[in-house]
């Protein structure tokens, strides 16, 4: 697999902006719409998205730096411990999507972008609330009660229908021109397209007739969902104008951050640090994961650096499928003070090593 970083053309301690305007340069030289029917362009148009998508998000960038492909779910095999493919792939849609601003749009663009007419306004705003969730809940999934006001009609204030649309909610201006007479429709700025207005209002409601009220609403948080993912709760929003329909309800799910695990998609990250006796021995050793402690093997001979994969110990998926993996590095820890007897050992250990050879390679960044 291709380094990410060479892919876009930059070097590792490139910055935000470097790796835009890079990425920016191999999307245009690749583009599509230049290249018709081109396969090859295409190839490379989708793998530089690919690598922007991780290296212009900072996690996904620090955990690949850490972790190489496997640590943003690209496939890779690694020594003994196979990594299955799976991964980042991204459709031309997705591309568009996401980055079609960096690169000057999609080809669908102009059907969609501006030109949209104001609709108006009869329903009241949508409500937005941000709810933490731990990455236990996130495992088994939780139920939450959440307290939030929202404005609904007051009950002492009563309507009457608007005197200026006749309770239409539209208003029809006609206009002189040159071209001859100009009829258009637009919401009524009386009662705001409701078609009611105050008849008489109570000191506690506001202009709008409304009232603040608490609401409690309970929230069921299915297991595997992601930072950013969110439920819509219809009708659960402010009401409108006048009473008018509310808007909706919308809880985003932002992840609390853990002491030590990362997460990554389905795959949870953590980093261990072992002995020398227990690297060159190997040991048993008791391992955190999201449904508590499990042992992991650490073979004879491990090297520093080496990740191992424990099945199944990751986050399931979103509506039901099988777990991921929780992905061990192994860090070997060099001993900074040795007690008299271990610096007696180690002595004895220089003297048989004393006849090994040291071996050169080169350095791969
Ligand atoms: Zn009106």
């Amino acid at each position: 697999m291709r380094d990410l970083y060479d892919i876009i053309g930059v070097n590792k301690s490139a910055s935000k902006d470097e790796i835009k305007k890079a990425y920016r340069k191999v999307a245009m030289n690749n583009h599509p719409d230049r290249n018709p029917g081109n396969k090859e362009a295409e190839q490379n148009f989708k793998e530089a998205a690919e690598a922007y998508s991780v290296l212009s998000d900072d996690q996904k960038r620090a955990q690949y730096d850490q972790f190489g492909h496997a640590g943003v779910g690209m496939g890779e095999q690694t020594g003994g411990h196979g990594f299955s493919g799976g991964g980042i792939h991204m459709s031309m849609d997705d591309i568009f999507d996401q980055f079609g601003d960096i690169f000057g749009g999609s080809p669908f663009e102009s059907f969609f972008g501006g030109g949209q007419s104001r609709r108006t306004r009869v329903r009241g705003s949508d409500i937005k609330i941000n709810l933490k969730v731990s990455y236990e809940e996130i495992l088994k999934g939780a139920e939450k009660k959440i307290k939030y006001k929202r404005r609904i009609p007051d009950p002492e204030t009563t309507f009457m229908t608007c005197n200026q649309c006749g309770g239409s909610g539209q208003v029809t201006r006609v206009t002189q021109s040159i071209l001859g007479q100009m009829r258009s429709t637009t919401g009524c700025p009386h009662c705001n397209g409701t078609g009611k207005q105050i008849e008489k209002r109570s000191r506690k409601a506001g202009p709008d007739g409304l009232i603040l009220d608490h609401q409690t609403i309970s929230v069921k948080i299915p297991p595997g969902i992601e930072d950013g993912n969110y439920m819509t709760f219809d009708g659960k929003g402010h009401f409108g104008h006048g009473g008018a329909n509310p808007g909706d309800l919308v809880i985003y799910f932002e992840e609390v951050n853990h002491n030590y695990f990362t997460r990554n998609d389905r795959d949870i990250f953590i980093e261990v640090q072992i002995s020398f006796s227990q690297a060159a021995l190997g040991d048993k050793i008791q391992i955190p994961t999201l449904d508590g402690k499990a042992s992991l093997s650490i073979s004879k001979g491990i090297q520093s650096g080496q990740i191992l994969r424990m099945k199944g110990k990751g986050f399931p998926k979103l509506r039901g499928g099988s777990r991921g993996d929780q992905l061990v590095k192994v860090q070997l820890i060099t001993p900074q003070s040795l007690k008299k007897k271990e610096k007696e050992l180690f002595d004895q250990l220089a003297d048989l090593n004393g006849n090994s050879k040291t071996i050169f390679s080169k350095v791969r960044f």
